[in-house]
């Protein structure tokens, strides 16, 4: 079954993605997802009763990337079209219909189904992410990535400020829908392979896996406040893209037995690859971040599986702001007299630089304590994301410093955007 499941997987979506698309676009594509869903053609024909114009979502309250880039001329192009695993921008975009904000972040607005989703919606997806990544185009340009955690510098932080240090990434396994599209039996081999692969890491790293179905409910709150695992469904984010479907199958945490090193399954992404620790060793977090990144890749394609790439996008994952690198390189950082500068905001965007609550993406950023983390994670390096985090950490330090001895700060001058 395994080695069925791969060949075909393989055959749908390797790595040359252009061709399956092409065949999709021409026809192939409607027999193959025909013979795997027979109530596909009832759909699209009950859809083409009425002019896309008709279907258009009301966006007029909406403040996300999605809702800036979707216009009515993108939507009629798109409305119709299908992955090969038949899934379509109306789903893409769904979360975005159904959340026109959220309180604390400006967010993308779409997620994909599956890898082929960047390419059939290109057309929307594009603009989203060149608006999302700071300019970078992904028609034009080449993602770079570089593992090498010995070429960042200044990376240990003064701890009077910085309470813990967290890298993370997401991957994807090649062949298998996104979150909000899998279906129970996809989400279950994603579970199976990963698990699988993590049980041949070694040393510092060896640990073991924790479903969340056989955890008890007090074992997964410990491990949600203690910052390790992801939240309960409780996002509109999650559960509009329908990403919270059969909320806890085939989901859990596997770490190491130091707690360091650990691994989310199948909540916004197949996998999130995460390196933490107390305190601020920056450097040494990456250090164990990119060590331990290498040989989950190792083990995954070992066993005759690869992750979703491709060298225009970069990792693919779930949501298009974690397109390139997938990374986010934060910190947990105690800014009492920073945090409440009318400065704080500009700062912060100037050095592409993003503030989160410290319970997560869908806490509010209360008191002195915050999450900052990098905003953009493709058309940079993993190293270069990570030197960015770390100047821009160091820089807010120098400015609480000041402020904490009467001093005047200064604006920093942006970063610059994306050029051709
Ligand atoms: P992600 O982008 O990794 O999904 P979220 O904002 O959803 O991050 O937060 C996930 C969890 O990770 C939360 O429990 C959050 O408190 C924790 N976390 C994030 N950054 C840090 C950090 N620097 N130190 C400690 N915990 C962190
Ligand atoms: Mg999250």
């Amino acid at each position: 079954h395994v080695t069925m499941a791969n060949s075909f997987t393989r055959m749908m979506s390797g790595r040359n993605t252009a061709t399956a698309v092409m065949l999709a676009s021409v026809g192939a594509g409607t027999l193959v997802s025909g013979y795997l869903f027979s109530d596909s053609t009832a759909a699209a024909e009950r859809k083409r009763l009425y002019p896309p114009s008709a279907d258009f979502p009301d966006l007029r309250k909406h403040n996300n990337c999605m809702a800036a880039a979707l216009s009515p001329s993108i939507y009629a192009h798109l409305r119709d079209k299908t992955t090969p695993s038949n899934w379509t921008v109306d789903q893409c975009i769904q979360t975005g219909v159904d959340n026109p904000g959220h309180p604390f972040i400006k967010t993308v607005g779409m997620v994909a189904g599956d890898e082929e989703s960047y390419e059939v919606f290109a057309e929307l997806f594009d603009p989203v992410i060149k608006d999302r990544h700071n300019g970078y185009d992904p028609r034009t340009m080449k993602h770079p990535t570089d593992l090498d955690a010995s070429k960042v510098t200044s990376g240990v932080f003064d701890e009077r400020y910085v309470l813990s240090s967290r890298v993370r990434t997401g991957r994807s396994i090649r062949g298998l829908s996104l979150p909000p599209a899998c279906t129970r039996s996809e989400r279950r081999e994603v579970e199976r392979v990963v698990v699988t692969a993590l049980s041949g890491l070694k040393g510092d790293l060896a640990g073991r896996y924790y479903s969340l179905g056989e955890m008890s409910e007090r074992e997964q709150q410990q491990l949600i406040d203690e910052h390790f695992l992801f939240d309960k469904p409780v996002s509109p984010l999650l559960t509009s893209a329908g990403m919270a479907r059969d909320w806890p199958d085939a989901r859990g945490i596997w770490h190491n037995n130091e707690k360091n090193f650990l691994i989310w399954i199948n909540e916004e992404d197949h996998t999130r690859i995460i390196s933490m620790e107390k305190g601020g060793n920056m450097k040494r977090v990456f250090e164990r971040f990119c060590k331990g990144l290498k040989q989950v890749e190792h083990l995954i394609q070992e066993r005759g599986w690869e992750f979703m790439w491709n060298e225009r996008l970069g990792y693919i994952l779930t949501c298009p702001s974690n397109l390139g690198t997938g990374l986010r390189a934060g910190v947990h950082i105690r800014l009492p007299f920073l945090s409440r500068d009318p400065r704080f905001k500009k700062i912060l965007d100037n050095l592409r630089l993003q503030k989160r609550g410290t319970g997560g993406v869908d806490t509010a950023a209360t008191g002195d304590t915050v999450d900052i983390s990098n905003l953009d994670r493709l058309g940079k390096s993993e190293v270069e994301l990570v030197q960015l985090v770390i100047d821009g950490i160091n820089y807010l330090i120098e400015c609480e410093k000041r402020l904490e001895r009467g001093q005047d700060i200064k604006i920093p001058s942006p970063i610059p955007q994306f050029r051709k």
